[in-house]
């Protein structure tokens, strides 16, 4: 089979043409409120990344519930996007709405632990595995503590990222690889930073075990930060057997194994890592963590912990470096109780995966159907549709295939026909609420994007 699709690109620039002006006629008032909130909102938006979105006004949201979205126009979307995870056990799920609702009047923070606190550690210990557990507020957060904790056990200076990472604003992993040699580079993307924030960053290609031996080799690096899947750069999973020896090689060198799982907590119960028994010295997760209220978790072993006590009780008194003062708010607690009790159950997973299922087999039908060298790849409950001919090993896998018109093409497409994708890449993400209307909208979209297309 050939390996690309032959796309005129005047019927794709039509195409876009098409659906902006769709998108403009039937939104005048996301249109209104664009033009109103560009006058006090830098970028018109309470956040720059809410204009990355492909739309030619911002998309105002008038309300959220389960997968379903209203926008202030009235228009329903069926969510496949849910807040790039944050929202992947439905919007407002109930348990979380009514956690969060009796605690509001109850005290929001009181920068002490309320009485939830003791089951809540249990619970976080039961479902991820890992016994000792801090709260952050965000998954940047969460991953920025590790780092120091990391390097302040071990007292080394070093650490190791996979190429094409993303682990939130934290500096020290906004990193690429050289292109002109071995060594790493800023990301050139980083804004208004002055330090030198990549010397001390590694950076390797995902599933390249010999390079990350080499990375090890000399015994400085304190941890390796890794997702078990790459799921910010498309989608690229773990070839067979590699974390095994990637952990046996962190093992060997005495450095510790930190897993993100803010977005493979989509894989199952607990996440990639304990559905595939692989056992990290440390785990963070986020975003859907508490149910979409702002709440990330790091968990460690016993002697991780161990190590992170003594590193305390031997430092001076004064500023850590790690916390901030919202962090583990009774509102987060709260959520979180809620989260673990009724959200990451057998039961929710269980109905995340079925309409996955049910998407990924109506994708496939159509990818085939017409015969279209592009890929699905899936990670439990999301999946993510790239147009290269085979799953991506690593990062340079998929910047070769990259086609950032085309993409914007199916997001835009599937919008006006009220269904919402996730900006920056092909990903789909099935919630507990999603059923087989919101598969079939999809399908249907995606039909008429293709029909358009080719
Ligand atoms: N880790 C991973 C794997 C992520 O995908 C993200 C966000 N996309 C983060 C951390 C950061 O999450 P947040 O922006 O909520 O801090």
């Amino acid at each position: 089979m050939h390996d690309t699709v032959a796309i005129d690109p005047a019927r794709l620039q039509a195409l876009l043409q098409r659906e902006r002006a769709h998108f403009g006629r039937h939104h005048p008032r996301s249109v209104a409120l664009s033009a109103q909130a560009q006058q006090h909102y830098v970028f018109g938006v309470p956040l720059h990344w809410m204009r990355d979105w492909p739309t030619p006004a911002s998309l105002f949201v008038q309300h959220a519930r389960g997968a379903d979205l209203t926008c202030v126009d009235g228009h329903g979307y069926a969510d496949f996007c849910l807040g790039d995870t944050g929202a992947m056990f439905g919007h407002s799920p109930e348990p979380v709405a009514a956690a969060v609702a009796e605690q509001a009047c109850r005290g929001l923070t009181c920068m002490l632990p309320d009485e939830r606190s003791a089951q809540v550690g249990q619970w976080l210990a039961e479902r991820f595995g890992l016994p000792r557990w801090q709260l952050a507020m965000t998954a940047s957060d969460a991953n920025r503590f590790v780092i120091r904790w990391a390097r302040a056990i071990t007292a080394r200076p070093y650490l190791v990222v996979f190429d094409g990472c993303y682990h939130g604003a934290v500096d020290d992993t906004l990193v690429d690889r050289d292109p002109a040699g071995a060594g790493s580079v800023r990301r050139p993307s980083v804004l208004g930073q002055v330090h030198a924030h990549h010397a001390y960053t590694r950076v390797v290609p995902f599933n390249d075990l010999e390079a990350l031996h080499d990375a090890l080799a000399d015994g400085q690096v304190a941890a390796v930060l890794a997702e078990p899947a790459l799921t910010n750069f498309g989608l690229v999973p773990p070839q067979p057997g590699f974390w095994d020896t990637a952990q046996a090689l962190c093992q060997r060198h005495g450095t510790l194994l930190v897993l993100d799982e803010t977005h493979t907590l989509s894989t199952g119960v607990g996440g990639w890592a304990r559905t595939h028994g692989l056992t990290p010295d440390l785990w963070v997760a986020g975003k859907a963590v508490a149910g979409g209220v702002p709440c990330a978790v790091y968990g460690c072993t016993d002697e991780v912990a161990a190590r992170m006590q003594h590193a305390k009780d031997t430092a001076p008194p004064g500023h850590s470096g790690i916390g901030t003062t919202l962090t583990a708010n009774a509102l987060a607690l709260a959520a979180l109780h809620a989260a673990l009790h009724h959200l990451h159950t057998p039961a929710t997973y269980a109905a995340m995966q079925a309409s996955a299922d049910a998407l990924e087999h109506g994708l496939r039908q159509r990818l085939q159907a017409r015969t279209l060298p592009w890929t699905l790849t899936r990670l439990g409950a999301r999946m993510e549709l790239q147009f290269t001919p085979a799953t991506p090993r690593n990062a340079d896998d998929v910047r070769r295939h990259l086609q950032p018109a085309l993409e914007e093409s199916l997001h835009l497409t599937l919008l006006n026909r009220g269904v919402v994708l996730t900006p920056f890449h092909g990903m789909m993400l099935c919630s507990p609420a999603t059923g087989t209307s919101h598969v079939q909208r999809l399908l249907q979209a995606f039909d008429d994007w293709l029909d358009a297309l080719l």
